[in-house]
C-alpha cells in the first residue's frame, strides 16, 4: 500500500487566514476555510512555498530534530551537498565533516559521493536504447511528485535512478557493515540533513516491501548552530578528508548535476513557477531537441531550500571558493571493486521497483477530473473572474472547481451576491 507522509503542515492556532499562501501556492492546494488555511494533502508538492511566505509562522516542516537521536546507535550522518554552503570562510570540508564526527555520528557519508555515482548512472542510463527523451533529472521531489501529479505524460522520461540521498544511505550502510561486522543491520541508522522538506516527505513516504536508505531527516536548521560550535574547536584528522570532488559539491545549485553529464544539450530551471512552465512547454512538445532536462524547485538549486539557514545565493557563492579546494571527480564507477553490482542492481531492477513506485498516490482520475474541469469552466464564465481569494479558493477557476467537486457552496462567492444585488 502507498502511503505519502507529508512533512509540511499547518499551525491553525497561528494562522490568521490572511490568504498569503492561498495566493502563492504552485498547485492550488491550500484554501481558507473558517478563517483558516487548509492544505489538500492530495495536491500538495511539499515545496515549502507556504513556509516561506508566510509571516505568521503558521507553516512547519516536520522532521526528525537532532535532539532526539540516539547516538548510542551507529549513526552515521548523510550531509546533503548545499550543507558545506553555509559556512563563511570555510576553506576546506574537512572543519564540516569533523564537525559532524565531533558531534557524535560514527561515520559521515557525503551526499555528494553518492551524486558522483549518479552522474555515471545516468550517462549509462541515457546511452541505452529506447529511452524516452529528454530525460528529465528525478534528483528534485518536487519535481517528481509535480510530474506525478500533474504531468503524468512525463512520467516515462524521469531518470530511473535513486536520487543521491537515498542511494548514499544505502552506500552508507553497506560500508558500516563490511567494516563493522560486530554490528547488528538494525543498530545502524543513516541521518539526512536535508535542505528541504520535500526530501522529509520522500524519507517518510514507503511503500509496503520496500526499502529506505534513509532512517531519519533532519533539517540542516536543526543542525546548523551545533555544528558550527563544533567546528569553532574541530582539529580535522584523516576521518574527516572529503571524499566527494567539485562534480558532487555543484549538485547543490542549479546546473550542477546537468553539467556533470558532460552532454550540450540540456536545459535547466529552478524556482518553482518556471519549473511548470518548462513542464508545461514539454508536455506540448514546444521544446526541440534536448537531451537532459534538470529542474529544481528552490533558486538556485538546493543551497536554496526552506530548511537550509543561508540565503541559497550567498550559499553558492561559498560553494565556488570550496570546489577549488577539491579533486574535480574522485568517485567513478569503474573505479570501484563492486561495479557488477552497481551495474545489475541500480539502472534496473532496483530503480524501477523503487524509484518509481516510490512515489505514492498514484495518478489521479483523469477522466473524473476532466469530466468536473468541464462543468467548473462552465461555472466560472459566471463568476466575477476577480480572483479576490475572499471565498477562500486562490482564483474564481478553482473556486468553481471547488464548488462542483462539492467543497464549496456557490454562495462563498461574496462579489458575486454583491453583483446581483
Ligand atoms: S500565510 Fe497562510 S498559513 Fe500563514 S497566516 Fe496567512 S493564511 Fe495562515
Ligand atoms: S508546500 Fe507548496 S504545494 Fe504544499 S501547500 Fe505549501 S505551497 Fe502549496
Amino acid at each position: 500500500m502507498a502511503k505519502y507522509t507529508h512533512s509540511v503542515a499547518i499551525d491553525p492556532e497561528k494562522c490568521t487566514g490572511c490568504t498569503t499562501c492561498l495566493r502563492r501556492c504552485p498547485v492550488e492546494a491550500i484554501r481558507i476555510r473558517d478563517e483558516k488555511a487548509v492544505i489538500n494533502a492530495n495536491q500538495c508538492i511539499d515545496c515549502g512555498e507556504c513556509i516561506r511566505v508566510c509571516k505568521h509562522n503558521a507553516k512547519h516542516a516536520s522532521y526528525d530534530k537532532l535532539s532526539d537521536l540516539d547516538f548510542s546507535k551507529y549513526l552515521i550522518a548523510l550531509p546533503a551537498p548545499s550543507l558545506f554552503g553555509q559556512f563563511n570562510h570555510l576553506d576546506e570540508a574537512d572543519f564540516v565533516i569533523q564537525g559532524l564526527l565531533d558531534m557524535g555520528f560514527s561515520d559521515v557519508y557525503e551526499v555528494a559521493k553518492a551524486a558522483e555515482y549518479v552522474t555515471d548512472l545516468t550517462r549509462i542510463y541515457m546511452a541505452g536504447e529506447n529511452v524516452a527523451r529528454p530525460v528529465i533529472s528525478s534528483a528534485c521531489p518536487v519535481v517528481v511528485r509535480l510530474i506525478k501529479l500533474r504531468f503524468p505524460t512525463l512520467c516515462d522520461q524521469l531518470v530511473p535512478i535513486l536520487p543521491p540521498y537515498e542511494l548514499a544511505g544505502k552506500l552508507a550502510r553497506e560500508r558500516a557493515l563490511e567494516e563493522h561486522p560486530e554490528l547488528k543491520p538494525e543498530d545502524i541508522k543513516t541521518v539526512f540533513i536535508s535542505p528541504c522538506p520535500a526530501k522529509v516527505s520522500w524519507a517518510k513516504s514507503v511503500m509496503e516491501g520496500q526499502t529506505v536508505h534513509v532512517d531519519y531527516v533532519t533539517s540542516m536548521n536543526d543542525v546548523y548552530m551545533t555544528l558550527l560550535d563544533k567546528m569553532k574547536g574541530s582539529v580535522p584528522g584523516p576521518d574527516s578528508a572529503p571524499e566527494a570532488g567539485s562534480v558532487g559539491l555543484r549538485w547543490a545549485t542549479t546546473s550542477g548535476e546537468a553539467a556533470s553529464l558532460m552532454n550540450e544539450g540540456y536545459l535547466t530551471a529552478d524556482g518553482i513557477d518556471n519549473v511548470i512552465k518548462v513542464l508545461d512547454d514539454l508536455e506540448s512538445g514546444m521544446l526541440g531537441d534536448i537531451g537532459f532536462v534538470e529542474l529544481n524547485a528552490c533558486s538556485p538549486g538546493c543551497v536554496g531550500g526552506v530548511l537550509a539557514p543561508s540565503n541559497g545565493y550567498v550559499a553558492r557563492l561559498r560553494l565556488q571558493s570550496l570546489q577549488k579546494t577539491v579533486v574535480v571527480k574522485p568517485n567513478n564507477l569503474e573505479d570501484i571493486e563492486s561495479l557488477e553490482r552497481f551495474k545489475g542492481e541500480i539502472p534496473s531492477d532496483y530503480t524501477e521497483a523503487e524509484a518509481f513506485t516510490y512515489m505514492p498516490d498514484g495518478a489521479p482520475n483523469m477522466f473524473k477530473m476532466m469530466l468536473a474541469m468541464k462543468k467548473a469552466e462552465a461555472l466560472a464564465e459566471k463568476l466575477p473572474n476577480k480572483d479576490c481569494g475572499a471565498c477562500g479558493s486562490p482564483t474564481c477557476r478553482a473556486f468553481a472547481l471547488d464548488v462542483v467537486n462539492g467543497e464549496a457552496k456557490i454562495e462563498d462567492c461574496k462579489v458575486r451576491s454583491e453583483l446581483q444585488g
